[in-house]
């Protein structure tokens, strides 16, 4: 019986642990898509204590801890921070199956070299092990990047941000290069007419653009966009529901943001009318300045009224939806395939279900014009565990080229998540390697040991429009 996450974690056959320990190991990271705040990487600050560098912010953790019947005082409440790694300590026994229990030994290993089982036995040694590297230089959020081997992050901001933590990061000449990722989620939030015309206020203010009409909403975005892109921003990414591709005009646009502006209600179909204005938009500023453009698709959001009235988004109360997902999103990308402004694009999808649905979606478009243009993104959120990674990688392999996949991100809002990518590149290798000794694919190390560093790193590198040097 193998032991708990020994050298050969995940990795089930003898040409899997080969791919993994010559082909994938020791490749760097490029991070193209995280919530990493920018702010704390520019100050290079040490985090105090373990809990704050890992309960902080992690609503995955959250989730767990209230699943496992821990009072809200010691998830997000007034409980010091080492009652609350307490809780935490006392909940992850019961975190058994789920990735949660393996990334936070993953993490406890990789980031402080602690080999023992995280348990209400071992929580204060743990902490206090733990918090006193986190005080020291060598684990400052830098340092603990450089430590993963990190090339690139990606964060992600909204258009209203100055990106002057971007900017400080590059006149210091920092070594791990660290993009933003233009996030417009709120140009485009009809449901709440009152808080997109704040936004629509602030942008006003921003770009001293007086905003009367939809073309000068229009012309204020695109100046941001620009402002990003001569900061070096390269993507962008929505977190949508499902694509919004309805047929409108531009009188019918004009309409409804007037009543934007005047602070009316819009009804269902206006909505989906302007937020498909929008994503058209988007895109075609996307094409123009060359960016790629991700989707994030399908997440039901905000479900719990008790703890969104209290806490807000992202804390842990959103879950998989069930949106009608192909009929729109073919019309979305044929609309803009069919005038030759297709950006690159990532799809990805939350619910399991639409696997298939993406794998050969992404198929439609492809133009010849790069390899893997149109990509069916990595296992995202829920799916982000072994089953729906390797879900993931079976559907664009059965369907796809799962060759010219770009491979893994983090996604997250922790420092410490970085050995996510070790466990994404594991599950691959086991996956080929499987294959091969079962002999569906040829024993040719040389074959597949490019793929796989292709995968984990390579054609990252080659696809999106960044330079690492
Ligand atoms: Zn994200």
């Amino acid at each position: 019986m193998p032991k708990f996450m020994s050298e050969d974690f995940l990795l089930q056959t003898r040409t899997a642990s080969v791919l993994y320990h010559e082909h994938a190991e020791n490749l760097p990271i490029y991070d193209y898509h995280c919530h990493l705040p920018a702010d704390q990487i520019a100050a290079d600050r040490c985090f105090e204590n373990l809990t704050q560098a890992w309960l902080a912010g992690d609503h995955y953790k959250w989730r767990a801890m209230r699943t496992n019947g821990i009072a809200e005082k010691f998830i997000t409440g007034g409980a010091n921070d080492y009652e609350k790694f307490e809780k935490w300590a006392q909940t992850v026994p019961c975190c058994l199956g789920n990735p949660l229990y393996h990334w936070t030994h993953l993490e406890l290993k990789r980031y402080f070299g602690i080999n023992k089982l995280l348990s209400p036995e071992t929580a204060k040694e743990i902490y206090e092990t733990c918090s006193e590297l986190l005080r020291t230089p060598d684990y400052s959020i830098r340092s603990l990047l450089r430590r993963m081997n990190v090339k690139l992050v990606c964060t992600t901001e909204g258009p209203l941000d100055t990106l002057e933590h971007h900017k400080k990061l590059r006149e210091e000449g920092f070594e791990i290069k660290v993009h933003t990722a233009w996030r417009p989620d709120k140009a485009m939030a009809a449901e709440d007419t009152a808080e997109l015309n704040v936004f629509i206020d602030k942008l006003e203010e921003m770009c001293d653009i007086a905003i009367a009409d939809f073309e000068s909403y229009l012309e204020a975005l695109r100046e941001r966009h620009h402002y990003f892109h001569e900061n070096g921003c390269r993507l962008s990414d929505h977190g949508i529901e499902t694509a919004y591709a309805e047929e409108y005009t531009a009188n019918e646009i004009e309409k409804v943001f007037d009543k934007i502006r005047a602070g009316e209600e819009l009804n269902r179909a206006e909505q989906l009318k302007f937020k498909s204005a929008m994503m058209h938009e988007f895109a075609l500023m996307d094409y123009e300045s060359d960016w790629v453009q991700q989707l994030h698709l399908g997440a039901l959001r905000n479900n719990c009224t008790r703890l969104f009235k209290t806490l807000g988004p992202d804390i842990g109360c959103d879950s998989i939806g069930d949106f009608e997902i192909a009929r729109p999103l073919a019309k979305f990308l044929d609309r803009l395939d069919s005038i030759e402004s297709l950006p690159k694009t990532i799809l990805y999808n939350l619910n399991p279900r639409d696997n298939a649905l993406l794998a050969t979606m992404i198929g439609n478009f492809q133009d010849g014009s790069s390899p893997g243009k149109i990509q069916f993104g990595s296992a995202w959120w829920f799916l982000d565990q072994k089953d729906g990674i390797e879900d993931q990688l079976r559907a664009l392999a059965d369907m796809g080229l799962l060759s010219r996949f770009v491979g893994m991100l983090t996604d997250s809002r922790s420092f410490l998540s970085y050995p996510r990518h070790e466990y994404f590149r594991r599950i691959l290798c086991n996956m080929l390697g499987g294959d091969v000794e079962a002999g569906l694919l040829p024993n040719d190390l040389a074959l597949l040991g490019k793929m796989v560093e292709d995968i984990s790193f390579n054609n990252a590198r080659a696809y999106f429009p960044m330079e690492l040097d």
